[in-house]
């Protein structure tokens, strides 16, 4: 059972649209036994037999675009043209890893082990069988398809938990792969509360487990799966440095500031959340990345001019204002925005805070909404100590035309990714993920489709 209802809220009214019942046990059992018969059936099928699947998964993505949008944005709130991005953006992704988990996957030839005349040795990749994926509700179709088409084109079979805010685009999902020809049971929805999943991860039938989300989840599941000694994927917070530096154009980094650290409600993993600014430009930078913070238009997320709609949760936008008035208390200078807008749903303003100091508490936790803080430093190496005084490691943004700084600094930053002269994305091509914590393992790419595979080494004369 589940301590919040599994139920479709809208964010923008908070009016209660569907409720549903949370899966009793004879029913997850149904399904786990489900998983395990397709997984054995995936594991014989060919990769382009999986690949015309998941091309016609594709199809009907892109042909339920619009209304998977619509369900999205009343389901959490995003921007109906991002919510329409993310759905063409699902459809890119199943194509990619279509066309090619199969050279992804490819055997690996190995040195010679013993120079023993006529051996030889090689790598290949077998699937693990049922993987749990536990999901957040900021993406909510992009954060499954990111480790369903790689998992499945792998011949994995899917079990997904997904947040209990967001049980339209689970059941949509529910029935996504199996429309498209994969066989039954190859992905299926478990609604059921957090309180549900560590059964399920403990169950024989379950091989390891991804889990996206928040930094606590995470480490529930994980101890979890240590104790099972199975593997786990974690994509948990961040608290994502964005460094400007002297020689960047500055007008473009503070644009794509404010795209960064609002993009989706502000309620991106890999949000920028703390801007670096050297001295030299600071001034400039803030004026203008309050200006067209400023600018924004914050309102009914359906409506295509709409930047920024609600936080998705009332608890969350309680947070933010929380954050902000801790930081107000304690010194801070609020530059724009920051509190509770509007008479129904989750509105905020958004925010910039200048003059944080490690006594507040949005100097180390991750902010999850529409509230930036900028920082002013005096060097490279300054901004390279600020930048890793986090106990995150997700992604990182560096502005900058100088080539050794650019190297210094991808050197220097402790994440899992830098991003020069632009703003961090999760690309279908790219592996994704943090260190420190922000997780474990990798998504996406080569790594990513490896994370879920028994590598098996194999030897013969
Ligand atoms: P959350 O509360 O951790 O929820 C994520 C998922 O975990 C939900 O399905 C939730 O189920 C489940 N869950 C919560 N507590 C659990 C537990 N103790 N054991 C097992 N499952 C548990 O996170 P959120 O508020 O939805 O998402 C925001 C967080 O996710 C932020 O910290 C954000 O940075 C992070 N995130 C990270 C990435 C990444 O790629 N690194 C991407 C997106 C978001 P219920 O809904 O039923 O509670």
């Amino acid at each position: 059972e589940s301590a919040v209802p599994i139920a479709t809220v809208n964010p923008a009214t908070g009016e209660l649209i569907e409720e549903f019942t949370a899966l009793t046990k004879e029913q997850v059992e149904e399904r786990l036994s489900r998983a395990e018969a397709a997984a054995a059936t995936l594991r014989a099928t060919d990769f382009a037999t999986r690949a015309r699947w998941m091309q016609a998964a594709a199809d009907l993505v892109e042909a339920d675009a619009g209304r998977t949008a619509r369900m999205l944005t009343i389901e959490m709130g995003k921007p109906i043209a991002q919510a329409r991005a993310e759905v063409l953006k699902c459809a890119h992704a199943m194509r990619f890893y279509a066309d090619n988990a199969e050279s992804l996957l490819a055997d690996q030839p190995l040195a010679d082990p013993g120079k023993v005349n006529a051996s030889a040795a090689y790598t290949t990749y077998a699937p693990l069988g049922v993987v749990l994926a536990v999901m957040p509700w900021n993406y909510p179709m992009w954060q499954v398809i990111r480790f369903a088409a790689p998992a499945l084109m792998a011949g994995n079979v899917g079990l997904l938990k997904h947040a209990s805010n967001v049980p339209q685009s689970a059941m949509y999902l529910d029935t996504l792969f199996e429309r498209a020809g994969f066989p039954a049971g190859s992905f299926q929805s478990l609604l059921i509360g957090a309180a549900g999943v560590e059964s399920v991860l403990r169950d024989r039938r379950v091989a390891a487990a991804t889990l996206t989300g928040s930094e606590p989840a995470g480490r529930s599941v994980a101890a979890v799966a240590g104790s099972e000694v199975k593997k786990v994927v974690l994509e948990l917070g961040g608290s994502d440095p964005f460094i400007v530096l002297p020689s960047a154009d500055v007008r473009a980094a503070a644009r794509t500031a404010v795209t960064a650290r609002t993009i989706n409600n502000g309620q991106s993993c890999i949000a920028a959340k703390r801007f670096i600014v050297h001295t030299d430009v600071y001034d400039e930078f803030v004026e203008a990345f309050v200006a067209d913070t400023k600018a924004l238009t914050v309102g009914d997320p359906l409506d295509e001019e709409t930047d920024i709609g609600p936080i998705a949760t009332k608890s969350g936008r309680r947070e933010l204002v929380e954050l902000v008035e801790d930081a107000v208390a304690k010194g801070a200078v609020l530059r724009c925005g920051g509190s509770a807008v509007g008479t129904e749903g989750w509105f905020f303003e958004p925010a910039v805070l200048e003059e944080v100091t490690p006594a507040m508490r949005v100097y180390g936790e991750e902010a999850f909404g529409p509230l930036a803080v900028v920082h002013r430093v005096d060097s490279v190496e300054q901004a390279a100590e600020l930048a890793n005084d986090t106990t995150f490691g997700l992604s990182s943004s560096v502005w900058t035309a100088d080539p050794d700084e650019e190297r210094h600094l991808i050197g220097r930053l402790e994440a899992g990714a830098v991003f020069v002269n632009g703003m961090s994305v999760s690309y279908p091509e790219l592996p994704f993920g943090g260190v420190k914590d922000s997780g474990i393992g990798r998504e996406l790419a080569a790594e990513g489709i490896r994370e879920f595979c028994n590598l098996k080494t194999v030897w013969k004369r």
